[in-house]
């Protein structure tokens, strides 16, 4: 039977531990795939102590690459599929895994995985990736659609983005992405990972975020304007709140945010306000809709 990975001290963790696919370093990376592959044993011994698989879990790889990570989450005897869209890599990995029943490979690109197609028995998945930057942000937005699918996910990211994804109100790193991302999970960064981890080492550092879906008390009365507000507004985020809602200011009534500042910028609006001020608009809209027919 499969074990755990046992809880083990980073430093005591191998520096280097080469991936066994990767072991005679044939492999070319592909740019295209974003492939900058982990090789820090520290680095990866980490990463699976922070998401810590145990038997009986459903989890799903982003992204498995050589399989830095999935040979310890393969170990750990969870149940694990793996998204992957390089077929090189994917008959490679196919060759390692082979009789290893708790796992199963997807050649797909997982900007068009559905992924409530994954869930069994009403199970929620635990996803997990070091995530390709250049699809990073499409990617976690696709994700969120699934987010009642989903118990939590880890991932890999530039270490700005990550920045970003946890940032409050009032810095600079806040933006879109933060309200979305905020709106739908609990963000926590967890550590930063040096290019040196990497091979081919990217330019930036790089950090592991933990993002566990919400259950909201007070959720958006309609997402797709809440999600069209936050967007407007941070198109322009040295703008007033005015200019940032002007186009959809203009089919409501000119007295409908009477009570909020609209020369604020919408940097200083928190995740709350922003959800305060979509529900405010969306009575209005709707009111505006019913009594045009
Ligand atoms: N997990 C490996 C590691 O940590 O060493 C590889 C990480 S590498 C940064 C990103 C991986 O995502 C590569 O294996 C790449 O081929 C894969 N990938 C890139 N775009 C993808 C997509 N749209 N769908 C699925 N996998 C993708």
């Amino acid at each position: 039977m499969p074990t755990s990975i046992p809880k083990q001290d980073s430093a005591k963790a191998d520096s280097t531990i080469i991936p066994p696919t990767m072991s005679n370093n044939s492999y070319q990376a592909k740019k295209r795939f974003g492939q900058n592959f982990l090789v820090d044993g520290n680095s990866i011994h980490r990463i699976i102590r922070a998401v810590n698989p145990q038997i009986g879990e459903h989890l799903l790889e982003i992204g498995p690459g050589l399989g830095a990570l999935t040979t310890h989450l393969v170990d750990s005897g969870c149940q694990l599929d793996v998204v992957e869209i390089d077929r090189d890599l994917a008959a490679t990995l196919n060759n390692t895994y082979i009789g290893k029943p708790n796992f199963q490979l997807h050649l797909i690109d997982a900007l068009k995985v559905d992924y409530a197609a994954f869930v069994k028995d009403k199970q929620k998945l635990r996803v997990i990736g070091n995530l390709p930057y250049n699809i990073s942000t499409p990617l976690l937005f696709h994700l969120l659609a699934y987010k009642t699918f989903i118990h939590d996910m880890h991932f890999m990211l530039q270490k700005e983005v990550v920045d970003r994804l946890a940032s409050p109100e009032g810095h600079k790193t806040y933006g879109r992405l933060s309200v979305m991302v905020q709106y739908h999970c609990h963000v926590e960064p967890l550590f930063v990972v040096a290019p040196s981890a990497f091979r081919p080492a990217p330019k930036v550092e790089s950090a592991i975020v933990r993002l566990r879906p919400k259950e909201r008390a007070t959720p958006v009365s309609d997402p797709v304007f809440f999600a069209q507000i936050v967007n407007n507004c941070f198109q322009q985020r040295r703008k007033t709140l005015r200019n940032g809602l002007k186009i959809i200011l203009k089919e409501l009534p000119a007295d409908c945010l009477s009570e909020i500042d609209l020369g604020r910028r919408p940097e200083t609006f928190s995740v709350e306000e922003f959800i305060r001020l979509a529900n405010h608009l969306s009575k209005y809209r709707n009111t505006s809709r019913t009594s045009k027919h």
